[in-house]
């Protein structure tokens, strides 16, 4: 979408909103700088903010009637909701450098904010994140199960109401181990805050990670319960495994991926264990093909929307279509329909789209009314 002028005027003091922060990135952050709402709700689904210099969606302010996002040449007007930031961030400068409101229900932990694969240039093709850590200090790179404890007893005390899941992410060190273990280090961590809160019936705890060398690591995860795993392939094809993700196809492969998906799926239970698809870096039929195959091993697919993102190696290139996005939505919303699959993100769209697929949004109509439009 693009940011209209009349945004900046949304910086009123009445206007109490998680702000973008300088996380995770987006093609023209900077131009509005604290204007920017990381997320909205449309329709009840929490939405990721992807803001680009022209296109035919407007989000602007308006003081009397609030948020507008409009697309002047369909004649479509939605007001979507703001989502307000957590209270722990407000009077807390020590959690606002520890972590981040995802999906306006998710509290992130991400650790460290750094991947080895950018030393020689073998990142994920997609990825922004050591050009978008560059540009502030604002977040703690490395952080410990202190760091975590504190910030996950903070919150509870302010936003019990408002935290539905954890979640652990993070870079990848070139010790795979050490990072596997680096990130169940903090799950444990936030997993004692919660049972000494009496909130782990509530707060579930999802990380997301490489998976370990040593795959009896996988192992250690019996002891959470209810947790979620993702290790992600980001892409399905080989051809497109080795062109998106050149230091993971190098340093592990994507069959050790798939094997070490067939343990954890064994370990945490069937549809526990995630790895995301991001659509719109291979063709619509290859993601839905990968989902499925994934589905049938008991992994849920996660679909991720490709957005460009300044730093990454794709730059500002082209985004799927709405063709390609509807066709493979309709696809995973087939094995929804027949499968017991998991979210990882339970009431948030973000930029994926499984939340949508749960509810059987894909079945209503919606696409067919948007397709309508001219
Ligand atoms: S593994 Fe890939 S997507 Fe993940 S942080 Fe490293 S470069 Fe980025």
């Amino acid at each position: 979408m693009e940011m209209d002028s009349s945004l900046s005027g949304i910086n009123n003091p009445g206007a109490h909103f998680a702000a973008r922060k300088n996380f995770y990135n987006t093609p023209i952050w900077s131009h509005f700088a604290r204007a920017i709402p990381q997320e909205l709700k449309i329709e009840g689904l929490v939405v990721g903010v992807n803001c680009y210099g022209t296109s035919p969606w407007h989000l602007g302010w308006q003081e009397e009637t609030g948020l507008l996002l409009d697309n002047v040449d369909q004649g479509i007007s939605l007001r979507p909701e703001l989502i307000p930031d957590l209270n722990v961030f407000q009077g807390n400068a020590r959690a606002t450098r520890l972590a981040n409101l995802y999906g306006g229900a998710a509290l992130a932990f991400f650790s460290p904010r750094s991947c080895y694969f950018f030393a020689d240039g073998s990142q994920c093709k997609f990825c922004s994140l050591a050009g978008t850590a560059a540009e502030t200090q604002e977040f703690k790179n490395m952080l410990s199960e202190e760091d975590v404890r504190e910030t996950v007893r903070a919150t509870l005390q302010t936003d019990r109401h408002r935290i539905e899941q954890i979640m652990i992410v993070g870079g990848t060190v070139r010790e795979l181990d050490r990072g596997f273990q680096h990130h169940l280090s903090l799950a444990k961590a936030a997993l004692m805050e919660l049972d000494a809160q009496s909130a782990s019936e509530t707060v579930s705890i999802h990380i997301s990670t490489m998976p370990p060398r040593d795959l009896d690591l996988i192992e250690e995860l019996k002891e959470f319960p209810d947790i979620e795993v993702m290790f992600n392939l980001e892409v399905w094809t080989e051809e497109s495994f080795a062109r998106i993700c050149p230091g993971k196809d190098r340093d592990y492969g994507r069959s050790n991926i798939l094997k070490a998906l067939e343990r954890l799926r064994d370990v945490i239970g069937p549809y526990r264990a995630h790895s995301l698809l991001v659509t719109g870096l291979e063709s619509a039929e290859y993601t839905i093909e990968g989902a499925t195959q994934l589905a049938g091993m008991g992994v849920s697919p996660i679909i991720n929307v490709y957005h460009s993102d300044r730093h990454s190696a794709l730059g500002l290139g082209p985004r799927p279509s709405f063709d390609e996005l509807s066709h493979v939505a309709m696809g995973l919303q087939t094995l929804y329909d027949v499968l017991p699959l998991r979210p990882y993100w339970k009431q948030c769209g973000r930029n994926a789209i499984d939340a949508e697929a749960k509810r059987g949004l894909f079945h209503n109509g919606l696409l067919d009314t948007l397709q309508a439009q001219p």
